[in-house]
């Protein structure tokens, strides 16, 4: 009790020293597991934050611990909960949560975890939600902050008036959008079990209408979405341009919204950016709280990596965890494939993953199986930012141009391997050195620059859809 004390106070010392992000991140889950005589331990949720906290945050921790007038010889971070055995050691042990349990389950039984990862869960649907993506799962961070802290409002009180009601929540692919809004659907469930929750990908919505329209009963597709009290609805860009669709969901977030129910969207990109999206559901869509999401930081997208290793039971080096957290992958769905990637690999030969084996595999998927050509990626490139292929290959200086020629030059570089003299000729110049310039250029702006950074994420998914 009196541990509890002193640790809050602690913890509130520190939270206001830091950016809400870090805090989320590092002291979120921990405790002051003992105070005895100058011997401190500090409970943490997992061997990165343990690290972290070790090599980042020691001094301050024992300043502020001194402050509060506890004495202090040595600090000891202690993991909390769950043992970190390999799964075959434990196999019939409870945890809380049970898209834990069934990873565990999964695991024991096959080393293709990777593969069978991808359909994970498809078991546990609760009315589309899938307990896999919970709030706790969910590494806060910049880019993210944010949007968590809407979604942490809304599981307090949903639907509430004048609040984050409708939630709209954008960004690219594979920033944990859908993690996030499923989260708070598992959330209001957890809490209000008798809450109907209904949580719907926009494509498998539009299907379920036009099924609806077919049949005539659309009456009755109206009714079970109007009934619900948490409505949530994925990838809502994909509504742009049906018509019909679009004016049933109107009068379904009408109905809702009247009543104080409330509405989580996603989509990836703000609202008056979809095209063929009628006017009055713009303004609906922003009527509420919206938020832009952004790819995590680096320290953020290493606990991402820590905790997605440790859903796998498996510990990593820091170094591994910062090698592929720096590794160019653009978005933490990338990000969490080349992990999968990387423990299925090494579990099945029984190694310890390190930096070496990390960069080998990194580097053949890299090759990638898939034809593509210089000129697909040239096209794709000059569609995604709207400009004539003849302009980015051609002699036009403008920034509007320049841009989009140097993000080609990139993509070519990434994705093909091409050498520099002929990167430049595929985009019409003469001079090898300006295609190794804009290679490096976009390289580094793509670290600061998110809506680049998310500019090639999109062509690459366009690319390989
Ligand atoms: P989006 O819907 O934005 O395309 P997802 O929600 O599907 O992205 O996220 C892709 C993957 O990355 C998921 O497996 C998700 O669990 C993971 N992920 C993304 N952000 C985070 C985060 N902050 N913490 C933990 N996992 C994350
Ligand atoms: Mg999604």
């Amino acid at each position: 009790m009196q541990e509890e004390k002193v640790w809050q106070a602690v913890l509130g010392e520190i939270e206001v020293s830091l950016s809400r992000g870090a805090f989320m991140t590092w002291f979120k889950n921990t405790a002051l597991l003992k105070s005895n005589d100058g011997l401190i331990v500090v409970g943490v949720g997992n061997v990165f934050i343990k690290q972290h906290l070790e090599k980042k945050y020691g001094d301050q921790i024992i300043t502020t611990l001194k402050k509060q007038g506890i004495k202090v010889t040595q600090v000891e971070y202690r993991m909390l909960g769950a043992s970190h055995k390999r799964p075959v050691d434990q196999p019939t042990q409870g945890p809380a949560d049970s898209g834990a349990a069934n990873q565990t389950a999964q695991l024991g039984s096959s080393p293709g975890f990777a593969a069978k990862q991808a359909g994970a869960g498809n078991n546990n649907l609760r009315q589309g939600l899938n307990d896999r993506y919970t709030l706790d799962n969910f590494v806060v961070g910049d880019g993210n902050e944010v949007a968590f802290a809407a979604c942490q409002a809304i599981v307090q009180r949903p639907g509430a008036k004048y609040n984050y009601n409708p939630l709209y929540v954008h960004g690219g692919v594979g920033i944990g959008k859908t993690h996030l809004i499923q989260a708070v659907g598992n959330a209001i469930k957890t809490r209000n079990p008798d809450a109907k929750v209904l949580y719907i990908a926009t494509e498998q919505f539009v299907r379920e209408f036009v099924q609806a329209l077919r049949t005539r009963t659309t009456a009755k597709f109206a009714n079970y979405y109007r009934s619900a009290d948490v409505l949530i609805v994925d990838d809502v860009q994909f509504i742009a341009g049906k018509d019909k669709m679009q004016e049933e969901f109107f009068h379904t977030f009408n109905t809702l919204h009247q009543a104080d129910k409330q509405i989580i969207m996603s989509s990836d990109k703000p609202p008056k950016d979809i095209a063929m999206l009628e006017d009055r559901l713009k303004s609906r869509f922003v009527g509420g709280m919206t938020i832009d999401m952004q790819v995590p930081d680096f320290e953020t997208r290493c606990a991402i990596i820590q905790t997605k290793a440790e859903s796998h039971q498996t510990e990593l080096e820091p170094e591994v965890v910062e090698y592929l957290a720096s590794n160019g992958q653009t978005n933490i769905r990338e990000l969490e494939g080349a992990l999968n990637q990387l423990l299925a690999w090494c579990d099945v030969r029984g190694l310890t993953a390190t930096v070496a084996i990390a960069a080998s595999l990194l580097q053949v998927s890299k090759n990638r199986p898939k034809h593509l050509s210089a000129k697909q990626i040239i096209e794709r490139t000059a569609r995604h930012f709207q400009i004539p292929l003849e302009d980015i290959v051609g002699p036009k200086r403008d920034k509007d141009i320049v841009v989009p020629r140097q993000v080609a030059m990139y993509m070519l570089h990434e994705e093909l391997h091409l050498s520099y003299p002929k990167i430049a000729r595929e985009l019409g110049r003469k001079d090898h050195t300006t295609a190794m310039h804009s290679v490096r250029k976009i390289a580094q702006e793509s670290q600061m620059d998110t809506s680049l950074r998310s500019a090639i994420t999109e062509i690459k998914e366009r690319l390989y859809a």
